[in-house]
C-alpha cells in the first residue's frame, strides 16, 4: 500500500515532539476501512492483511516519520503542564486531493514518552465510537477529524470494566495542534518555540492572518461557529479540555461524547463530569474560556504586552456575541429562516423552553416541524400550538422554508443507545450493527433506516458515557 506522505511537523525542531514508533501488536485484524476518505487522500487500497499491518502500526508506510506530539492542557480547569500524545502516534501528513494537508495518526498504538501511567492503548468501544461519531459529524457538515481505519489488536487490555479487546483508530485531522500545544511552550517560557509554532499554525491553517493576534481572531471565529454547530445538532463533546480544542477548528478527541435525546440545557453524559462543566448549555462558555487560555499563551510573543493584552481582551470579549450570532443563524435555519433578525432569538428560545419543560426529543421535534408532526412530541398541545402559530406567521412569506429546514434538521444522529448496542455487538465479534449505523449516518438529512430515528425506549436509555477509554 502506498501512502503519499509529506511531513512538515517532523521538520520542526525536536522541542515539539519525540520520535517514537508504534509498538507492534499480536494479531491485527482490519475492522473498518474508509474507502472514500482513502481515495481523497490518494491511498490505494490493497488487501485486508496489508491494511491491518499498516493501521495496527505493525508495519510502517515507506515515508512515515512517526512521532508523539508534545502538549499541555487545562483538564477540567486544572492546568497540567505536560500531557502530549500518550497513546497516539503521528505517522505523517498527506496533502489530499482538495489540497488540504491532513495528519495521519494512529490512536492506541502503544506507549510513548508522554504516556505517564497509561498503557498507550485503546479499547474497541471508544475506537468504534469515535469512528462512527466523527464520520457522522462529517456527514452532518460539521468540521471534524475523520476516521480512516479501525483495527483490532488481538490483545486484551485492562480497564475499569475489566479485560477488554484492544483496538487502534487511524484518524485524519487538518492538524493536531491544540490550545495545549501553545500552552506548553508558554508555560515553560520558550518564546522562540512559541513563535515557531505560531508561524507554523498560521501557515497551515490561517495563511491570510497577518500575525498571532489575527490568528487568535480567526481561531475564535472558527470556535464560535463550531460550538453553534454542535449545539444545533444536540452534540455534547464531554471533555472540552484545552488539550482537546483544535486550533484548526475541527471537533477533536471523541471521548464520552453523545448526542442528546430529550432536550435539556444541563445535560451531561460524561461519567467524570460531576460538576457539569461540559454540560450541553455550558459549551459556549467553555469555548470562550479555552480561547482565553490560547490568548494568554500567545501574549508571550508580543513585546508590547499592554497593547497586546488590550487587543486580545477585546477579541475574547467579542466572543459571546459571535457565538450568539452563529447560534441564531444555525437555529433559525432549523425553523426555516435563512436570514434571522434579533427577534428570532425569542422564537427559537421559546420553542427550546417548551422542549425543555417536556423533555421533547431534540432531533425528532425539529425534524417534525417541516411535516407538521412536531405537536405529537408534546403533551401540552396548546402551548405548542400557540408557538406554532407564531412560527407559521413568521415563515409564511419566506422562500424555500422546507428545504432550509430539512437541510438544518437531521433525520438521524448517532444516538447513544445505538452506539452502545453497536459496541456490545462488535465486542462479541458482530460488526453488522456498525455497518448499519455507518450506512445510515452517511446521509443524515435523508431518512433511510426509520428505526434509527426513534428515540430510545425507557429501558434503552444510556444515561452516561464512561471515560475509561
Ligand atoms: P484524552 O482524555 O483521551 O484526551 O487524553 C488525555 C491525555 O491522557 C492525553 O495526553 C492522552 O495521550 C493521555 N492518555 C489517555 N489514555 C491513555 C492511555 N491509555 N495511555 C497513555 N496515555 C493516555
Ligand atoms: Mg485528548
Amino acid at each position: 500500500m502506498h501512502m503519499p506522505l509529506d511531513n512538515s511537523f517532523a521538520a520542526l525542531p525536536d522541542a515539539f515532539y519525540t520520535r517514537v514508533a508504534p509498538t507492534s501488536v499480536k494479531a491485527p485484524k482490519l475492522l473498518a476501512f474508509n474507502e472514500g476518505l482513502a481515495k481523497l487522500l490518494g491511498i490505494a487500497a490493497t488487501d485486508q492483511d496489508d491494511l491491518a499491518q499498516i493501521f495496527s502500526g505493525n508495519s510502517l508506510p515507506q515515508d512515515a516519520d512517526p512521532l508523539a506530539q508534545l502538549y499541555a492542557g487545562h483538564q477540567f480547569g486544572n492546568f497540567n503542564p505536560q500531557l502530549g500524545d500518550g497513546r497516539a502516534i503521528l505517522l505523517g501528513e498527506i496533502i489530499d486531493s482538495n489540497g488540504i494537508r491532513r495528519d495521519i495518526q494512529l490512536k492506541g498504538s502503544g506507549r510513548t514518552p508522554y504516556s505517564r501511567g497509561g498503557d498507550g492503548r485503546a479499547w474497541l468501544g471508544p475506537v468504534l465510537r469515535e469512528y462512527v461519531v466523527s464520520e457522522a459529524m462529517h456527514a452532518l457538515g460539521i468540521p471534524t477529524t475523520r476516521a480512516l481505519a479501525a483495527v483490532s489488536t488481538g490483545e486484551d487490555i485492562l480497564r475499569e470494566q475489566g479485560m477488554l479487546p484492544g483496538a487502534i483508530l487511524t484518524r485524519t485531522a487538518s492538524s493536531h495542534l491544540r490550545v495545549g500545544t501553545f500552552q506548553v511552550f508558554a508555560h515553560r517560557g520558550q518564546v522562540a518555540e512559541l513563535q515557531t509554532l505560531t508561524d507554523y499554525a498560521i501557515k497551515r491553517h490561517y495563511p491570510d492572518a497577518s500575525g498571532p493576534m489575527d490568528m487568535l481572531r480567526a481561531v475564535c471565529a472558527r470556535q464560535a461557529d463550531l460550538i453553534a454547530q454542535w449545539m444545533s445538532v444536540g452534540f455534547i463533546h464531554g471533555v472540552m479540555n484545552t488539550d482537546n480544542c483544535a486550533i484548526g477548528g475541527e471537533t477533536i478527541d471523541y471521548g464520552p461524547c453523545a448526542f442528546m435525546d430529550d432536550f435539556n440545557m444541563g445535560r451531561v453524559f460524561s461519567s467524570i463530569d460531576q460538576q457539569g462543566r461540559y454540560a450541553y448549555g455550558n459549551q459556549p462558555n467553555i469555548a470562550i474560556w479555552n480561547m482565553a487560555q490560547l490568548a494568554t499563551a500567545l501574549l508571550q510573543i508580543f513585546e508590547d504586552k499592554d497593547a497586546a493584552l488590550e487587543e486580545a481582551t477585546a477579541i475574547i470579549h467579542a466572543m459571546p456575541d459571535q457565538i450568539e450570532a452563529a447560534w441564531l443563524t444555525r437555529f433559525a435555519a432549523k425553523l426555516g429562516i435563512a436570514a434571522p433578525t434579533q427577534e428570532d432569538t425569542d422564537l427559537v428560545q421559546s420553542l427550546l423552553d417548551l422542549m425543555q419543560n417536556e423533555g421533547a426529543d431534540f432531533t425528532n421535534t425539529f425534524r417534525a416541524l417541516s411535516d407538521g408532526a412536531a405537536r405529537d412530541q408534546f403533551t401540552d398541545r396548546d402551548a405548542f400550538d400557540a408557538w406554532a402559530t407564531t412560527h407559521a406567521e413568521r415563515i409564511a412569506y419566506l422562500p424555500n422554508v422546507h428545504d432550509i429546514m430539512n437541510a438544518a434538521n437531521p433525520a438521524v444522529i448517532p444516538r447513544n443507545h445505538r452506539i452502545e448496542q453497536m459496541i456490545a455487538a462488535a465486542t462479541a465479534g458482530d460488526m453488522a450493527p456498525f455497518e448499519r449505523l455507518m450506512a445510515a449516518y452517511k446521509t443524515p438529512y435523508t431518512l433511510t433506516d426509520p428505526d434509527l430515528a426513534k428515540a430510545p425506549t425507557q429501558s434503552e436509555i444510556v444515561p452516561a458515557t464512561f471515560c475509561g477509554t
